[in-house]
């Protein structure tokens, strides 16, 4: 972990700040380890002060390293003022992207003297590099993930509701030891699941229906993230068809992925073969995003934005088509940019599954 801590205090350096005061729990949880929901970070040149509240006393204990710990019994930053454990910084660099304005105004009261330095995007590129053990923890909740899609394949019938399959898909994830879902499932079967992010409903499944399916969980803190779009009865044509354009973009856009690789690039992979199929009005968002200690991350795949894929970045690649008031297609698998190429960690079948 330390080397993590190393990494802060770099970036303080590099923004011009003498120490850091990080705010955002994932990322506090990605340098100490620790995964309880309150907690501060105080970074300085010479030290690391973590502090939480009374309820996690024990769990501080056991998770957290490279920092001492602090539980004060009271409001966590009126401790950092009065233990000085700013030292004698004169600015503070904070996370301008995890900071509420009533925090913010009250560091100003607290601390007069001091500036604030608010950073976006702080860890981000760091964060994105996972290490090998990061990797297998990924893979490990995707297996589950992987795992359930399995066990729910039989219980897709027509008559069948989306809210019944979403709660199925719950119950399967806690059963093989998730800690919870990484999202809400996502299952949109016929017109519902021309909406990207549709919840699911009441409606029943019924015969020729395509039916999204987007669910994730969280295993040792790691998310896992899947699409398949599957059908009830037979297909029509199109559907068929248009299947097959998303699954081509899909692979392309793997193909595209290495260490270094241009995220516009990789998303225009895909978006070029789903335009060349007339269907390029009904790709409506980005290819895919980071996924680790959280299930969105940075960098994306983006047609708007363009991030350079740090080495052993995993990232989610998931085109879709939506044809409004029809019908939606969206893969989705997670893929590991390494230095020579893609290594994709997702194994269940793009094939077209008809049930
Ligand atoms: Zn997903
Ligand atoms: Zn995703």
């Amino acid at each position: 972990m330390s080397d993590r801590l190393a990494t802060i205090r770099r970036l303080t350096a590099e923004h011009g700040a003498d120490a850091a005061l990080l705010t955002f729990l994932p990322d506090i949880r990605w340098v100490v380890g620790f995964s309880g929901s309150n907690a501060l970070l105080v970074v300085t040149p010479d030290a690391a002060h973590f502090l939480t509240d009374g309820r996690y006393t024990t769990q501080a204990a056991a998770e957290v390293t490279g920092a001492e710990i602090h539980v004060p019994g009271y409001n966590l930053v009126e401790h950092i003022e009065r233990e000085g454990l700013f030292g004698d910084s004169a600015t503070v660099l904070v996370q301008g992207d995890h900071v509420t304005v009533a925090q913010w105004n009250d560091w100003q009261e607290r601390f007069p003297e001091m500036a604030f330095e608010p950073v976006s995007g702080l860890l981000r590129e760091a964060i994105a590099s996972k290490t090998e053990d990061e990797i297998e923890a990924i893979r490990r909740a995707q297996a589950v993930t992987e795992e359930v899609f399995d066990t729910i394949l039989p219980f897709i019938k027509p008559g069948l509701s989306e809210q019944d399959l979403a709660a199925e898909i719950v119950y399967q994830h806690l059963k093989r030891g998730a800690s919870a879902m990484a999202f809400e499932p996502i299952v949109g079967s016929g017109p519902n699941g021309a909406l990207p992010h549709a919840r699911a409903s009441s409606r029943t499944f019924r015969s020729g229906d395509l039916i999204v399916i987007d669910m994730g969980c969280v295993l040792d803190g790691y998310a896992s993230d899947m699409t398949r779009t599957v059908v009830v009865g037979e297909p029509d044509d199109e559907a068929r068809k248009a299947y097959g354009v998303v699954l081509e973009a899909q692979e392309r856009a793997i193909e595209a992925i290495h260490a270094g690789a241009s995220g516009k690039a990789v998303d225009g992979v895909a978006r070029e073969i789903i335009k060349d199929a007339g269907l390029g009005d009904y790709f409506s968002h980005g290819l895919g995003h980071g996924v680790g200690l959280q299930v969105h991350e940075w960098p994306r795949l983006s047609y708007h934005i363009d991030d350079m894929l740090p080495v052993n970045a995993a990232i989610t690649v998931e085109p879709g088509v939506y044809l409004p008031e029809r019908f939606g297609i969206r893969i989705e698998d997670i893929v590991v940019a390494r230095e020579d190429g893609p290594e994709v960690l997702t194994r269940t079948t793009k094939s077209l599954l008809v049930l």
